[in-house]
């Protein structure tokens, strides 16, 4: 009985999910689904990503957070289109919120949407929102252990953002065994290591997005 209820509320929320994601290849949008724990450094990744490419493409985020509006702020600082969603205590977002997000931006003006999810390794991952693929940010004072102890994100994400590598020396973290046990789970998988802050490894990542923004814009993706 309960896993039928479950079907049909995933059953539903991917229907719709299609049907954005046929609105936004009409439209040539990339749409990317932002993941990771609540502290990775995703909003501060966004930031620095506006900074780097909101010259060269027209670039929205939607803010999925429990509560308030701070991470928009900060994104709104930045220039770019924002639209906050407080889920009021929900755990992830789902396809009928960001639909009702998506009001508020002028689609017409974008080449990339970026939806920052709520701070979850596990739900996320099992709600679509429409988007061409999912990425996931993990940080080093999290522990290498994640990727195992949570492999549907990993295994969902076409790249995974290992953060704070600046913060390397000052923890246990096991970089490469960390690659390897993604690379396990998702042999396709993109590994980044980076630092939002520090900027280190960012020009991989701003590389992936351009690949991904230019490819759905010829119509490839
Ligand atoms: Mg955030
Ligand atoms: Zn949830």
């Amino acid at each position: 009985m309960e896993v039928n209820v479950m079907q049909d509320i995933l059953g539903k929320n991917d229907a719709l999910a299609d049907a954005m994601k046929a609105d936004f290849a009409a439209r040539r949008i990339f749409v990317l689904n932002l993941m990771g724990s609540p502290g990775s450094g995703k909003t501060t990744l966004m930031e620095a990503t506006l900074r780097a490419l909101s010259g060269e493409m027209r670039i929205a985020v939607i803010e999925g957070d429990l509560f308030t509006s701070k991470d928009a702020d900060r994104i709104g600082a930045c220039g770019a289109q924002v639209v906050q969603i407080n889920t009021a205590g929900g755990c992830h977002l789902d396809a009928p919120m960001v639909e009702k997000a998506l009001k508020s931006l002028d689609l017409d003006n974008l080449d990339l949407i970026v939806i920052e999810n709520v701070g979850n390794l596990v739900c996320p991952a099992e709600f679509a929102l429409g988007e061409d693929a999912k990425a996931v940010v993990l940080s080093v004072t999290e522990g290498d252990d994640k990727p195992m102890k949570y492999p549907l994100m990993f295994k969902e994400s076409a790249v995974a953002l290992i953060n704070k590598t600046d913060l390397l020396p000052f923890t246990n973290f096991d970089l490469p065994q960390a690659t390897e046990d993604i690379k396990t789970i998702h042999p396709g998988a993109e590994v980044l290591p980076i630092s939002a802050t520090k900027g280190d490894g960012m020009d991989a990542w701003f590389d992936w997005l351009r690949k991904k923004v230019n490819a759905k814009k010829e119509g490839a993706v």
